[in-house]
Order: C-alpha cells, then sequence, then structure tokens
C-alpha cells in the first residue's frame, strides 16, 4: 500500500515548485513537538481535512493542497508525504477494483437479511430511519439496526443492553466488516460456542453497521455526477468523510459546500467552540447548523432514548487508539468512578490488540460527537476504536490487512459483550506443582469486581469453588478455593493422583454477595479449561540433553538398592520414592550437592521405617533444573 511504501522508504520532505502541482491533494504527516493546539488551530483556518492524529506520538496526517504544504514547510514543521496525489492514489484503487474487498450497502443489507432469516429466534432486523438521500426522495438507504439475543423479538428487562455502530465517516470502510464479523460470530457459534452463547442469552446485542449509507454509496460509487477532476483541487469521493447533506439548499450536491460531520453533530457541548468541529459549511468538521440537526444523529438519539444500553462502541479508522470520554475537554473529567471503569475497560480492550487507550481529547478537541453525547445524556460507557496502524494501515488498507484489523477488534467488542453485565470476573490459571508427583496442578483464580458497577467486590464474602473431572468421568468434583488475601487470589489443588495420561476439565465460579454470579471460563460447565496429566512415565520420556542422571542398582530388589545420581553443576536436590499411587513414601535426600556423583542406599523403608509391599514404585529427583525419575522394583 502507498502508506507503506512511503513510510518504509522514508522520503524525505521536498518542496516541490507551487506552480507545477497547484490543484494537486496529498496525505501529510505532520510532527507536532509541543505546539500541538496551534498547528491544529492553523489546519483548521485554512479549512483542512484531517484524516488521523496520535498526540502522543506527535503527529497529525492531513490533506493539504501544495500551497499549503508550502506554508507548512516554510513555518519548519518536520513533514512526510504519505500519499503524493490523493486522486490518482484513487484512480488506481477503483482501477484494481480495491473497493469489491469491502461491503457495498447492497451487501450489508443482504448479509443482514439472510442472517435474519437463518436465525429467526436470536436475530431481529429493524429499519430506524431514513438516511438524509431518502428523505428528500433521491437515492437513498433504510438505516438498519440489527439485534441479537435469545428471544429476539422480546425485551427482557435483566439482560444488559450493548450497542456497536460503525462507519459514521463515509470513508472509513474497514468498519462495516467489523460489525458483519460480530453478527456472523454471535449467530453461527449460537449453542455451538459456550462464550457466545452465553452472550447472546444473557445480553441484548444491537449492530448498526453504517449510520452514513449515504456517503458510503458515494465512496463506493464515485458518483461521476458529482466528480470534478478538471478542477482537480476536488478529492475523490473516495476522501468524503461527512453525510451527504445539502448545506447552501442548492438542490445540487457539491463537495465544496455540502456535507455535515455526524460525528461532531450530536447534542452534547455541541458547538462550545470550533476546536475539531467547525461552523463553515465547506469544511470537513462542519457539524451542522445546530445539535440534532441531521437525520442520521436524530435516528441514534430516539434509538437511544428508547433504550437502555450499559456500553457502546463506535467504530472509526484510523490511529489504533481506544478512545472514552471527554472529547470536548482536557480539563473536565468524567468522574472519577466513571473513569475507573473507563480506563479499566478500555486497558481489558487494548490487551487484546495493542492499541493506545486514552480520553478522546488527548487525540484532539472535538465537540458534537457521539460518545460525549452517549455519555453526558445516557450515562452509556462510550468508546470509538480507531481502527488500523497509522504507518501501514491508513483508511484504505491493504487487502491482506482486512482480516487481522476485524480480528483485533472483535475480540474487545465481545470483551465489552461480557462486561456489560453484571458479573464478578472470574479469570484463572493453572501451574504445574513441578515438587509434586504426577503432575498435579494448582489452579488459581483472581476476582475483578464488576468494571461498569462503582463499589469494590467484597472478597471475602465472594464464593469460589474449583470443579473439575477426568475426562471418563462425567461427575464433577466440586472444593472450595482457599483466598490468600495477601495475594489478593483464591488458590486449590487439582491432584493428578489416579489420572496419569488422562485429561482433567476444571472450571471456576464465583457468586458474590450481591448474588451475581460468574465463571471462568465464560459459560461454564459446557465450557471447560482442561490440563493433560503427563505423568512420569512421561518424564523418562524426556529427551532434552541431562544434566543429571539417576541409576539404580540391584533393581528389581529385594533387601536394598543403591541409587546413583550425577550432576554436571551444583545443585539443590531433592530424592524421594513413591509408590505407583503418586503417595509420597519416603524421603531419601534434600540438601545441596556439588558437582560429582553421588550413591545414596534405599533399604525398601517408607519414612516411618516400615517395610513396604512388593511392587512398583518410583524414584524421584528433583534438582534446580529439571526432575529425573527412576522406576524401581520391589521383589519379597
Ligand atoms: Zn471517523
Amino acid at each position: 500500500m502507498m502508506i507503506l511504501k512511503h513510510m518504509t522508504l522514508y522520503i524525505l520532505w521536498l518542496l516541490i515548485p507551487g506552480c507545477l502541482f497547484a490543484e494537486v491533494n496529498s496525505l501529510v504527516r505532520i510532527y507536532t513537538d509541543h505546539d500541538t493546539p496551534s498547528l491544529y488551530r492553523k489546519m483548521q483556518v485554512m479549512g483542512a481535512d484531517i484524516a488521523a492524529a496520535d498526540i502522543s506520538l506527535g503527529y497529525i496526517d492531513v490533506i493539504l493542497e501544495s500551497e499549503q504544504q508550502k506554508a507548512f514547510s516554510k513555518e519548519g514543521y518536520q513533514m512526510e508525504l504519505l500519499i503524493p496525489d490523493i486522486n490518482t492514489y484513487a484512480a488506481q484503487l477503483r482501477a484494481g477494483n480495491y473497493l469489491s474487498h469491502f461491503h457495498s450497502n447492497d451487501e450489508i443489507l443482504a448479509q443482514m437479511q439472510q442472517t435474519a432469516q437463518q436465525f429467526p429466534d436470536i436475530v431481529a432486523l429493524y429499519d430506524i430511519g431514513d438516511s438524509y438521500l431518502k428523505t428528500i426522495g433521491r437515492k437513498g438507504f433504510d438505516i438498519w439496526a440489527m439485534k441479537i439475543s435469545d428471544e429476539a423479538a422480546m425485551e427482557d428487562p435483566s439482560e444488559a443492553q450493548v450497542l456497536f455502530m460503525a462507519n459514521i465517516h463515509a470513508r472509513e470502510i474497514i468498519t462495516p466488516g467489523i460489525i458483519l464479523r460480530l453478527m456472523q460470530l454471535l449467530t453461527d457459534g449460537y449453542q455451538r460456542d459456550p462464550y457466545l452463547t452465553h452472550l447472546v442469552d444473557h445480553r441484548e446485542i444491537w449492530l448498526i453497521p453504517t449510520l452514513n449509507p449515504d456517503g458510503y454509496e458515494y465512496v463506493f460509487t464515485g458518483n461521476p455526477e458529482n466528480r470534478d477532476f478538471n478542477n482537480r483541487s476536488n478529492p475523490d469521493p473516495l476522501w468524503w468523510r461527512k453525510n451527504m447533506g445539502d448545506n447552501d439548499g442548492d438542490t445540487v450536491f457539491n463537495p465544496r459546500r455540502d456535507g455535515v460531520d455526524i460525528n461532531r453533530n450530536f447534542g452534547f457541548k455541541w458547538g462550545i467552540d470550533d476546536f475539531g468541529s467547525s461552523p463553515k459549511i465547506s469544511d470537513d468538521t462542519f457539524r451542522g447548523v445546530s445539535p440534532f440537526s441531521e437525520v442520521e444523529t436524530q435516528i441514534i438519539r430516539d434509538f437511544v432514548g428508547m433504550h437502555r444500553f450499559i456500553i457502546s462502541t463506535s467504530l472509526h479508522s484510523y490511529s489504533n487508539l481506544w478512545l472514552y470520554p471527554w472529547g470536548y475537554s482536557t480539563t473536565d473529567q468524567v468522574p472519577t468512578s466513571d473513569l475507573n471503569a473507563f480506563v479499566a475497560l478500555a486497558e481489558r480492550c487494548v490487551a487484546y490488540n495493542g492499541y493506545t487507550a486514552e480520553p478522546g481529547s488527548a487525540l484532539y478537541l472535538v465537540n458534537g460527537c457521539s460518545d460525549d453525547w452517549l455519555y453526558g445524556e445516557h450515562g452509556i460507557f462510550a468508546f470509538t476504536s480507531e481502527v488500523g496502524d497509522p504507518f501501514i494501515d491508513g483508511f484504505f488498507p491493504d487487502t491482506t490487512r482486512i482480516e487481522p484489523l476485524i480480528h483485533e477488534n472483535v475480540g474487545p467488542c465481545l470483551f465489552l459483550i461480557y462486561a456489560a453485565g453484571e458479573e464478578p470476573i472470574v479469570t484463572c490459571e493453572t501451574v504445574s506443582d513441578t515438587l509434586a508427583p504426577f503432575n498435579s496442578q494448582m489452579v488459581r483464580a483472581k476476582i475483578e469486581k464488576p468494571i461498569v458497577l462503582t463499589g469494590p467486590v467484597d472478597l471475602d464474602s465472594t464464593a469460589v469453588t474449583l470443579s473439575y473431572r477426568h475426562y471418563d468421568n462425567n461427575e464433577f468434583t466440586r472444593t472450595s478455593m482457599k483466598y490468600d488475601p495477601l495475594k489478593m487470589e483464591f488458590a486449590a489443588e487439582i491432584s493428578g493422583i489416579g489420572a496419569m495420561g488422562k485429561t482433567i476439565y476444571y472450571y471456576v465460579e464465583a457468586s458474590d454477595s450481591k448474588g451475581r454470579f460468574g465463571t471462568s471460563p465464560i459459560g461454564a460447565p459446557a465450557a471447560v479449561d482442561s490440563f493433560f496429566v503427563q505423568g512420569i512415565d512421561r518424564v523418562e520420556d524426556d529427551i532434552k540433553p541431562a544434566s543429571v542422571e539417576l541409576t539404580n542398582f540391584p533393581n528389581p530388589f529385594n533387601q536394598q538398592t543403591t541409587i546413583r545420581f550425577a550432576l554436571e553443576k551444583s545443585s539443590t536436590i531433592r530424592l524421594d520414592i513413591y509408590n505407583i499411587r503418586g503417595q509420597h513414601v519416603r524421603n531419601l535426600a534434600a540438601q545441596v550437592y556439588p558437582l560429582g556423583t553421588f550413591s545414596q542406599k534405599w533399604d525398601g523403608r517408607d519414612d516411618s521405617g516400615y517395610w513396604l509391599d512388593s511392587g512398583v514404585y518410583y524414584c524421584r529427583l528433583v534438582s534446580d533444573d529439571e526432575v529425573r525419575v527412576q522406576k524401581l522394583l520391589i521383589i519379597k
């Protein structure tokens, strides 16, 4: 892709004589150092189209005409030419049929309708309003919202509601596919995947794959009637951001005067200043003549008003950011308890994809954006994902990047669906106990409070149980897990005794004093974690070069055998005898030995001095680095 090429080659900024390319628009990256607000202000004054920014990385990507580029260059800004001519670039993409890799409006609707038909019990599809062009009787679109939940046709007040929407900005073409993938996973996975089934059964999930179908269509078709290549300063419609609103009322669409930035038209702190939101109709961040002046924002206002969403995520591109309110101010903060929840949720999200979590205002100040309104008006934990790596993707990622970009956003979205419900979040891990025989496993569980609820979970009154079974046993054994207040975790051990060569399945349940209930893995007991009990025979098969040798003679033996071990370096050595059921019967050594060869006699007695019966025993040697096991046979 062009961006990649130019980034990796680090093409130096050249001052191109303005007279030659006066009407060329370029995508330029300008590095900001410490004067971001003043740079931003300059861009706004000239009405430049800002594509992306990351203040912590210190850049703003902006579409500039060559005269504007010269002006910035003269002021000494460090600049990088990402796409020298955005119209040539667009023409190349169109010639290569690039957009066929993304879903058109028709394909989005067809997929939603097909899914609704295929899964009538868990899917309901609603037309929630007309796009602007449709309201004026031109070729416009219905705006669709899909609900996924068990008994989708009915509302269950006990189930948390979650909202996902995409494509508020027309050119952000990677975003509808993420919503469609969520739709596909949740429906295909229902009653197959325990996690997805749990989400569908216990949440009401709403999906709006495009809120700006008019603008999206313009991007796709590049409507020739509106393209003006005689005046090359008009960017190709591929780069269109706004809706198709008729700002000047002349009934003719003109990209120099028309269109409203839907994500500046929401009615919270709308128009409080001109940072990132413009009163000028020609600007790409034109906020409309009044809050909710646009049908697209009216549709969301009314739709959200009829629901009780806990969490929402709006998908944009690009910058690899996971944003939360506020967008309108860097000095005002959301109340601390909510801020903690925003941060906790966002950090869990970016753990999936390595994005940066930060308030929207850290990107650049805006007002009238959807997240500020969703949170400010309705208290919804509203996030924006800026999908795509600024160094390799941009708005138009290479087709090989489509799948990774979708994938890296689906995980966080599924997590947010889960987190919207009032459940303790249990995370657990197993740790092999190398000192125990037969591959016993210690299961440790941590409880996190339901993030969107305020107030801590009372760990002391939280009951945590571990349930496990061997693969050939249908009954789970349940045991309570012990709370360690120092580590703030719960722990219990699953013994590998009697399970050699078998898989053990297990899950953890937690219920708190408020009666909320969570499991790890999600969807247990249909979903379980597992481990395989290798047992000590497997240790003998270990083929890694041994720094410890373990032998005994004679074997089998009657009265006494001599166990020898050779060490390549000094080590703490523990030498024990176990019976065939994995029970410890005798300790023979527990001390530091120097490099060398040593022998230890065993008389066939246990720690209490009793003779042991005939049969198989295991001698187990644990050094600092490894475990060796030798099979012994007593014959009486
Ligand atoms: Zn956007």
